[in-house]
């Protein structure tokens, strides 16, 4: 085809371009499928479109054909049959081939929990306005504000926020590109990324190319200058794009140390807010949340179980979880249908024992200090689900376990589902390799012992 023939069509798609935009008035849609399709050439009265990805090839073909059609026969005049690629097959019928295995493989364990959404997530003083603030952002990202910066202790619902987002995003419009990391995992792939020197798809693109960034825990990247002028350029570009940037952090932006003071003013541009710790009322309420959740009839609970637990366990969110599932465990291997006080308070007798837990180590402590660095769920830690970073954070916990207090391996194997003395062994033999050869496994050791004993 010749070159003005290609201008002439590329002048037909942009009009056809402009068209589709107006009839589905959805700029997220629009932007994420439509905007950068492309036309790669006439066959006789067959027109082929370059779809963004197989899945934009797969929505071209099942919903928008009609569509798509008849704006390409009212610009052309002409009756064109259509047919979709994807950037892959395109890539495979041209002359420089592609290796099949030169795929994007950045953040791979990257994923939305999705148990973490707005309708499971109990709103009280402490974090009505995050809440609202982060619902603002999610059915309407990038328009009032950006970036959002929540802050607030351990243990108070950011993380559960960051992906309610997500989560929300998602389900009202599936095609929105929407990137859950934590600034553990940006640091390690921009890491990972600088000191290989296979370099088959672009790190920065590949950020740049979602819409919705939330980065959970930013104070993890203080003194890190070289990550941290790496994410400022991303960031920066979030913004200038009008795509949504959340981040959390345990601190106000204002007193985050070891990151320049531009990039601190920035990420005030937007919206701050704090979640801070629950009172009674609301403690109960999560409770009666989660034993509903865990299909427990609220009756079997005598009523001040729930009060006493409530009162016992306001500074985390992360903590009041535990407790009841320590309960709800005891109440299994005990056999009994009622949960009185006396079980609960003897269940909880090491943890609630407040002279003394703030400097005993326990299992509890430590489960509670991995889980909150890992970003999952004690019980994914201690059950069997065998993802890359939940069997990470279970090596990483067994081992400290290990180390730190003096427990017999069947003990921590009971801990661990039942797991056998001989599984739970070769968790710290692994650990200890790691630490031999893996400087990351040393700094994530380092750090939460000094979480765990602080
Ligand atoms: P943070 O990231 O602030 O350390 P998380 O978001 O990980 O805290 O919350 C810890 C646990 O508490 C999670 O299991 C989360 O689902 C739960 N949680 C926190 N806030 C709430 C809330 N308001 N309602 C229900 N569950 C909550
Ligand atoms: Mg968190």
């Amino acid at each position: 085809m010749n070159s003005s023939t290609l201008n002439q069509i590329s002048i037909l798609w942009n009009r056809v371009l402009q068209d589709i935009q107006e009839s589905l008035n959805n700029k997220q849609l629009y932007d994420a499928f439509f905007k950068d399709t492309y036309i790669y050439g006439v066959e006789g009265n067959k027109m082929i479109i370059v779809s963004v990805s197989n899945l934009g090839k797969n929505l071209f073909k099942m919903q928008y054909y009609e569509l798509i059609k008849s704006f390409v026969d009212k610009e052309s005049g002409t009756n064109f049959e259509l047919v979709f690629l994807s950037p892959d097959e395109v890539k495979k019928s041209s002359s420089e081939e592609v290796k099949e295995n030169e795929k994007p493989t950045f953040f791979k364990s990257a994923i939305l929990n999705p148990s973490y959404t707005f309708d499971n997530f109990v709103v009280g003083v402490s974090n009505n306005e995050a809440n609202q603030a982060a619902l603002i952002c999610a059915s309407s990202p990038a328009q009032l504000y950006n970036p959002l910066f929540i802050y607030g202790g351990s243990g108070l619902g950011k993380t559960h926020l960051l992906n309610a987002i997500g989560n929300y995003v998602k389900e009202k419009t599936p095609v929105s590109k929407i990137l859950y990391i934590t600034a553990q995992d940006f640091l390690y792939q921009y890491l990972e990324y600088v000191n290989s020197d296979q370099k088959n798809e672009d790190l920065s693109s590949y950020l740049k190319s979602f819409d919705i960034l939330l980065l959970d825990d930013i104070q993890m990247l203080k003194d890190k200058k070289k990550t941290l002028e790496f994410f400022f350029d991303i960031y920066q570009y979030f913004l200038q794009n009008k795509k949504q940037v959340v981040l959390s952090s345990d601190k106000m932006p204002s007193e985050l140390e070891g990151m320049d003071a531009r990039l601190i003013t920035r990420f005030m541009d937007g919206l701050t807010v704090q979640v801070t710790k629950p009172d009674q009322l609301m403690c109960e309420e999560i409770l009666k949340m989660k034993i509903q959740n865990s299909g427990l009839e609220l009756s079997l609970f005598e009523p001040e179980v729930i009060s006493f637990v409530a009162s016992k366990f306001k500074n985390s969110i992360r903590e009041l979880n535990g407790a009841l599932n320590r309960i709800i465990f005891i109440k299994n291997i005990q056999h009994t249908d009622k949960i009185t006080l006396k079980l609960a308070s003897d269940a909880l007798a090491n943890i609630t024992d407040v002279s003394d837990a703030g400097h005993r180590i326990t299992e509890q402590k430590i489960l509670n200090a991995v889980s909150s660095y890992y970003n999952l769920s004690v019980s994914q830690i201690t059950g069997k689900l065998k993802t890359s970073q939940i069997v990470t954070a279970r090596h990483i916990a067994i081992y400290l376990i290990r180390n730190s207090m003096d427990l017999p391996l069947k003990k921590i194997g009971e801990i661990f589902s039942n797991r056998d003395h001989t599984t739970i062994m070769h968790s710290i033999e692994k650990v200890d390799d790691l630490l031999k050869t893996d400087p990351q496994t040393k700094v994530v050791i380092k750090e939460l012992k000094n979480r765990i004993n602080g």
